[in-house]
């Protein structure tokens, strides 16, 4: 299958090193020079479980530089959607589709203005990865990769695709509804990340003061309102689902936490305040999600302004 990977990330380095060793045929594109060179000139370095393996696949930071792909990955943070599904269209062959496994809400509604919504398939994943430098990242952790149609419509490449990834050692499963699946997530995001980012916290500690606990268990509150006002109705225990992550996560940093830590731009607006924008086209009050989004934007806005691209690593 030919494969384009638009943001080679952490994430989308290690599906690409993943699918490039099982044997398909995977083009990286990413706008990061220094970490393009690297993989062109020293292959992709991935390490796992203490061992670091080489990788060839080509990659490429000029946007102009597409090949005609079966499948586009887009791992870009959710900031970048839209310019990723752009390139995404420029790289698509008649019968290709493209695939989001980013965090966040809206992603994939981003993609399908650009790209014919029948041609969009979302996910979420439970693989971890970490940027640990130019062409060099780090596998951290395995779990069960799910997907679906957004627009709900069955596509004959969808079941091609699963199979393809399980080959690649990626364990994958076809959904039929991935919007209650993505908006699972979110939850999992919404309770943890921000409250973490603004803290300084590692992911376990959530569990350890009781007005944290509070704090999560009041936006996740809201967000299941929200979700049940947009036709979605979470299990009633989803927020001891929120505290069983964090514990299995404990002494990680969350993704926004750390997006935090470096001062590069955060996922905010596609996690809490995702929920902030959905709340009020329903008519409800989201304060905890309200005042999360608004400390979170106050801080990225005050980081040095060499950092405000998110670009520098
Ligand atoms: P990352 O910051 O490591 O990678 C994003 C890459 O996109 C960067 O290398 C950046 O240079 C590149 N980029 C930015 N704008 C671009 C553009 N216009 N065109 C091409 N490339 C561009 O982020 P990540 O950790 O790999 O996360 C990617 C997505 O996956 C996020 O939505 C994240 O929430 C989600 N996710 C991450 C993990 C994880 O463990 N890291 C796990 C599950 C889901």
């Amino acid at each position: 299958m030919d494969i384009t990977i638009i943001g080679a990330g952490a994430m989308g380095s290690l599906f690409g090193s993943l699918l490039a060793q099982s044997g398909e045929n995977v083009f990286l594109m990413d706008i990061w020079k220094d970490h393009v060179s690297a993989i062109n000139s020293q292959g992709l370095a991935v390490e796992f479980d203490g061992k670091t393996s080489r990788v060839d696949i080509p990659a490429s930071s000029n946007m102009q530089d597409t090949r005609e792909s079966d499948l586009v990955i887009i791992f870009v943070k959710s900031t970048q959607t839209k310019q990723a599904a752009v390139q995404a269209l420029k790289c698509l062959n008649n019968k290709g589709v493209v695939l989001t496994l980013q965090n966040g809400m809206g992603n994939a509604d981003k993609i399908a203005q650009v790209v014919h919504p029948d041609k969009v398939i979302a996910g979420t994943t439970s693989h971890g990865a970490t940027m640990l430098g130019p062409g060099l990242i780090r596998h951290a952790g395995t779990g069960p990769t799910l997907i679906g149609m957004w627009s709900g419509k069955n596509n004959a490449g969808l079941e091609n695709i699963k199979n393809v990834f399980c080959n690649a050692g990626i364990d994958t499963k076809i959904e039929d509804n991935i919007h209650l699946i993505i908006w699972k997530k979110l939850i999992i995001n919404v309770g943890i990340n921000a409250i973490t980012a603004l803290t300084g916290i590692k992911n376990g500690r959530i569990l350890d003061s009781p007005p944290t606990g509070e704090l999560v268990r009041t936006a996740v509150k809201e967000a299941c309102d929200v979700a049940l006002a947009h036709g979605v109705k979470l299990q009633d225990d989803i927020a001891e689902q929120v505290f069983d992550v964090a514990k299995a996560t404990g002494p990680n940093r969350s993704s926004m936490g750390q997006d935090a830590d470096h001062k590069r731009l955060t996922e905010i607006d596609a996690i809490n305040g995702a929920i902030v924008s959905l709340a009020q086209k329903k008519g409800i009050h989201v304060p905890v999600n309200q005042t999360l989004t608004a400390l979170v934007q106050t801080l990225q806005e005050n980081y040095n302004p060499e950092y405000q691209t998110g670009q520098k690593k």
